[in-house]
Order: structure tokens, then C-alpha cells, then sequence
């Protein structure tokens, strides 16, 4: 039987180990502060960032919501993030990707102060990863590396297949696997046999964007398989395929009218060493690392009290 490495476990031990670092810095100066726009009204999105302010106020730090409507402007955007620069009480800026198509993201994302950057965007923020500096990690990535590291997966020597390049996922996720001394491989759309590839690994990072893209075939049976993926099905036909025999995913089906699914087969889960479930995974890590780097950067801004 595969282990479940549960994501609400690891979530829970990260906020709680963040709980003393925020009581400190209100001790000495104010609690950590996180802004987060949101632009128009993408019913997703909006579900990501009413999550992001929940922890927020849950573990006592300042949050506040900036809702410019759809057809907003880059140079408005720009104004926005520059005065949220500007602000002493905040210490991270995010900006709840995606931008509608009028927008230019990379502009508005440069924009934002590297001193700011807790999404770990920011071309600075990616240079300081490929150096291997301490700052801000994309925080699905980092959440993943703590994943690893609370299940004492070991990570040094092994061969690790990381299978997307995106910069804010797939590139990312190699690199910090490359620093813990794994040998890494990035696969993508034009790699050719990519159940070879993924079938040599001993760990896996599915973070394409397709469901259930990697079969049984693509996993050896020692495999650690971390999926990344988050696909919303609402074909019922897809829907019985993937989930034959998942009486409890069948019926959320029919209740709901659509269910989620990540990037691995679930058939490809029973025959393998452990693996991330979707949901409940990797998803619940991402918002966890967004409020450890919101921390984090305002220790960086008053010195860490607990230094
Ligand atoms: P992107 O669409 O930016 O990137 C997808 C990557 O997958 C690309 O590099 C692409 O290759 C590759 N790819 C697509 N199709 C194939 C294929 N058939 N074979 C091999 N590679 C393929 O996605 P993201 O990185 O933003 O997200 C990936 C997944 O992770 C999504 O499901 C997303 O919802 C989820 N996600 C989950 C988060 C969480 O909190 N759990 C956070 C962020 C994302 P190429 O470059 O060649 O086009």
C-alpha cells in the first residue's frame, strides 16, 4: 500500500511553526501585512484569495483586498503596486495571477519591490534561487520541499523527473530539488517517451495541467509521486473513466457537478511507494508558504526577534 503524504498535516505543523515568529515581530513592531489584489471577477481566483486572507487573519497578521474591475489599466496597476511599495505596514504584495489579457502581467509583476515579492516572481527573487540565497521560493515549490522533508523522503543522489517548466511550478521545483542534491530532470510538452523518462525517477513532480495525464506505466513502484496538478472535470464520461469505482468521486460528482483530479492517474497512485493526493495534497501548502514568506519578509524588513 502507497503512504498518503498529507498536505493538511504539513500546513498545520507550518502555520503553527509561524505562530511564535508573528507573535514576536507584533511584540517588537506590528504584525506581518499582506496585500493582494484581485482583478475583475474570476470566480477561481476569487476563491484562492478569500483563502489567502482567511489565514491571514487566522494567524493574526494584517491583510487587506485591492479589487480593481476587469478593465483596468496596466499604468492603474502599476500606480497600485507602486503605492503598495511604498507602504510601511506591508510586506508582501500579490498579485492573483491570471491578469486579463489587456494587462502586461511581466510589467506589473516586475513592478511589484523584490523587498515585497512573496509569490517569489520577481526575476530577483528567481536569481536569488538559482544561487541558492536565502528569499522568497514560489511557494508551491517551497511547499512541496517541506512535503519532502516532514515525510523524511530522502532527496540526495535520487533521481527526481519534474514534469513542467513553467517559471512559477516546473522550473522552480527542479532547482530546489537540484539544491538538495537530487539528480533532476525537467520534462515538457516536446520530450519524447515521457513514460521512460518518468518510470526512471524515484521521485516525481507532476505540474502540467492535464487530468490524470500520467498512467500506471509512467510510475515505478518505488516512486514517490508528488501531483501537483489541479484540473476541475465537469464531463461525466471523463469523470466515470478516471474514477471507475470511486463510489465516494462518483457521487461528489453528482452532487456537485464537477470534481477534481491532478495530473496522475489515480490507478497510477496504488503502485507506488507514496504519493500527494488531489485534493488535500499539495494545494493546502501553497497558501502555508505564502504566509511563511510573508513572515519571512518582515523579518527581513525589523530583524528576525527570535534571532
Ligand atoms: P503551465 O500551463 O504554466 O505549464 C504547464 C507545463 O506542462 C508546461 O511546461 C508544458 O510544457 C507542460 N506540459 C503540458 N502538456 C504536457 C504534456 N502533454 N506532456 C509533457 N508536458 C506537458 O502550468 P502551471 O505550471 O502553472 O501549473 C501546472 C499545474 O499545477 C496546473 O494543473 C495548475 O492548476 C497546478 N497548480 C497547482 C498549484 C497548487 O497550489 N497546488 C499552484 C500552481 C499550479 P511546454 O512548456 O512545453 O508547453
Amino acid at each position: 500500500m502507497a503512504d498518503i503524504l498529507d498536505g493538511k498535516l504539513v500546513r498545520d505543523a507550518i502555520l503553527e511553526s509561524l505562530k511564535p515568529r508573528i507573535a514576536a515581530l507584533e511584540e517588537l513592531q506590528r504584525p506581518p501585512g499582506l496585500a493582494v489584489v484581485l482583478v475583475g471577477n474570476n470566480p477561481a481566483s476569487e476563491i484562492y484569495v478569500r483563502s489567502k486572507v482567511k489565514a491571514c487573519e487566522e494567524l493574526g497578521m494584517f491583510s487587506e483586498k485591492h479589487m480593481p474591475t476587469d478593465d483596468v489599466t496596466t499604468e492603474e496597476l502599476l500606480f497600485l503596486v507602486r503605492s503598495l511599495n511604498a507602504r510601511p505596514d506591508i510586506d508582501g504584495i500579490l498579485v492573483q495571477l491570471p491578469l486579463p489579457a489587456q494587462i502586461d502581467e511581466q510589467q506589473v509583476l516586475m513592478a511589484i519591490d523584490p523587498m515585497k515579492d512573496v509569490d517569489g516572481f520577481h526575476p530577483v527573487s528567481a536569481g536569488h534561487l538559482m544561487a541558492g540565497r536565502p528569499w522568497f521560493r514560489p511557494c508551491t515549490p517551497a511547499g512541496v520541499m517541506k512535503m519532502l522533508a516532514h515525510y523524511q523522503i530522502p532527496i540526495a543522489g535520487k533521481r527526481a523527473v519534474v514534469v513542467g517548466r513553467s517559471d512559477i511550478v516546473g522550473k522552480p521545483m527542479a532547482m530546489l530539488l537540484l539544491h538538495e542534491s537530487a539528480t533532476v530532470t525537467i520534462c515538457h510538452s516536446k520530450t519524447r517517451d515521457l513514460a521512460e523518462e518518468c518510470r526512471r525517477a524515484d521521485i516525481v513532480v507532476a505540474a502540467i495541467g492535464r487530468p490524470a495525464f500520467l498512467t500506471p506505466e509512467f510510475i515505478a513502484p518505488h516512486a514517490v509521486v508528488i501531483d501537483v496538478g489541479i484540473n476541475r472535470l465537469k464531463d461525466r464520461a471523463a469523470v466515470d473513466r478516471i474514477f471507475e469505482g470511486d463510489a465516494a468521486r462518483l457521487a461528489a460528482f453528482d452532487k456537485n457537478g464537477s470534481v477534481v483530479v491532478g495530473d496522475v492517474h489515480p490507478a497510477a497512485f496504488r503502485n507506488c511507494a507514496a504519493y500527494t493526493p488531489v485534493p488535500g495534497g499539495v494545494g493546502p501548502l501553497t497558501i502555508a508558504m505564502l504566509m511563511s514568506n510573508t513572515v519571512l519578509s518582515a523579518e527581513f524588513r525589523f530583524g528576525n526577534p527570535q534571532a
